[in-house]
């Protein structure tokens, strides 16, 4: 049985120590501040993979409807895909009590740092870098611009105020000239995370967009208890192990390179580097790519198509797939959907917009 650190104590690292720790290995999960703290997200649990089912605690709400504002208002049933609203403090708690339960140590308030790595890799067979981006790993071997080179910059603020008229519902919104979104995401009926990103590489004033965005959805009085920033690292990075450390959730540049989330990618990579352990680094990099590697090329596609097309190109197109149901290809990737997107996405949509 190895003896195995973890690095991090968001979901990534919570889901490693779980899993290894039930598999019998020794497990200690250190973590910088203290778990169900340190958190930037909007909160919605998307299991796009349909393999990890409804979280454990912290469950708010089933979505039932998104709702896309472009130049008009869309809406999209959801109700066959497991998204949940959840609290993931509370969530993040019970993981770590089902860490503990599984026998794994945890250490709140013990930062690791770049220049720590290097003993620690002696001390431990095994160390899962579960720390976010930019990882402590990225920071000692010094690859840590790899994460800004595809990534989506992000403003957050959670707003106190009315939203019984969106509950149970997301909605989320595009902006002329932005490549990216703005979303509100209630976690009742009377507070929401309201928030932008950014996944162009021009730069924009994303506080003052979201200020716009508040006067657009009438928000601008509510009232503001947190504000948070953040990047979503949208590509998987090349290499995911370092001698004998695995990189796993956002440290493995693991969120959609369609919508920024990677709550459900951070599960499953700490998962399978549990299972990782005693196989070595390519074990976990192929069986992490084989898995989750369709689901990122498809939505990789739909979203260069989605930077082609623009604001005015996006009416048209999101109309079109939600008429003719089209947007569930985006939903189960196979090997035609990828053949398909990614064609889409070299040739130029104005085929696609001619198909449909
Ligand atoms: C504004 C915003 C909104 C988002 N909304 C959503 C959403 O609605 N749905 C979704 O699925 N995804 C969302 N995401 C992405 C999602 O939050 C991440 O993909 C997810 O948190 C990744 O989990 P992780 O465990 O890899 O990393 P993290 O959740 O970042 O956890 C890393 C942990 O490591 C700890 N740590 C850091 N450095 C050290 C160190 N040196 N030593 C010890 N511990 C350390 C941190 O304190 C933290 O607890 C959002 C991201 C942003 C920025």
């Amino acid at each position: 049985m190895a003896k195995v650190l973890v690095v991090g104590g968001g979901p990534g690292g919570l889901s490693a120590a779980i899993h290894a720790a039930r598999r019998g290995h020794r497990v200690k999960l250190v973590e910088k501040y203290r778990i169900g703290e340190n958190i930037r997200c909007a909160e919605g649990f998307f299991d796009a993979l349909k393999k990890l089912g409804k979280p454990s605690a912290g469950v708010k709400f089933k979505v039932e409807k998104l709702i896309v504002k472009i130049k008009n208002t869309h809406e999209v049933d959801m109700r066959m895909l497991n998204l949940w609203m959840i609290d993931r403090s509370e969530w993040q708690k019970s993981l770590a009590e089902e860490a503990l339960e599984a026998g794994a140590v945890i250490e709140e308030n013990c930062p690791v740092s770049p220049k720590d790595l290097e003993s620690l890799k002696r001390d431990y067979d095994v160390i899962i870098d579960a720390s976010g981006a930019p990882s402590v790993t990225s920071m000692a071997y010094g690859f840590s611009t790899l994460y800004k080179q595809n990534c989506g910059k992000t403003v957050q603020l959670t707003l106190e105020g009315d939203f019984s008229h969106i509950v149970p519902n997301f909605k989320v919104g595009l902006l002329p000239g932005l490549f990216g979104y703005y979303w509100i995401f209630p976690k009742g009926p009377s507070s929401a995370n309201v928030g932008i990103g950014n996944f162009g590489r021009e730069p924009v004033k994303l506080r003052n967009l979201l200020e716009q965005v508040l006067e657009i959805e009438g928000l601008s009085g509510y009232r503001v208890t947190r504000e948070i920033g953040g990047i979503c690292p949208t590509r998987m990075l090349p290499r995911l192990s370092y001698d004998n450390i695995l990189l796993v959730g956002d440290a493995a540049g693991l969120t959609s390179p369609l919508h920024g989330g990677g709550i459900d990618m951070a599960l499953l990579s700490g998962m399978l580097a549990a299972r990782s352990i005693g196989l070595g680094g390519i074990f976990y990099e192929k069986n992490l790519k084989k898995l989750l590697g369709p689901r990122l090329e498809v939505e990789g596609a739909a979203s260069r198509i989605w930077e082609k097309l623009g604001y005015d190109g996006m009416e048209e197109w999101v109309g079109k797939m939600l008429r003719t149901k089209t947007y569930r290809l985006l939903l189960q990737p196979t090997r035609f959907n990828i053949f398909l997107f990614r064609t889409l996405a070299r040739i130029g949509v104005w085929y696609f917009s001619i198909v449909l």
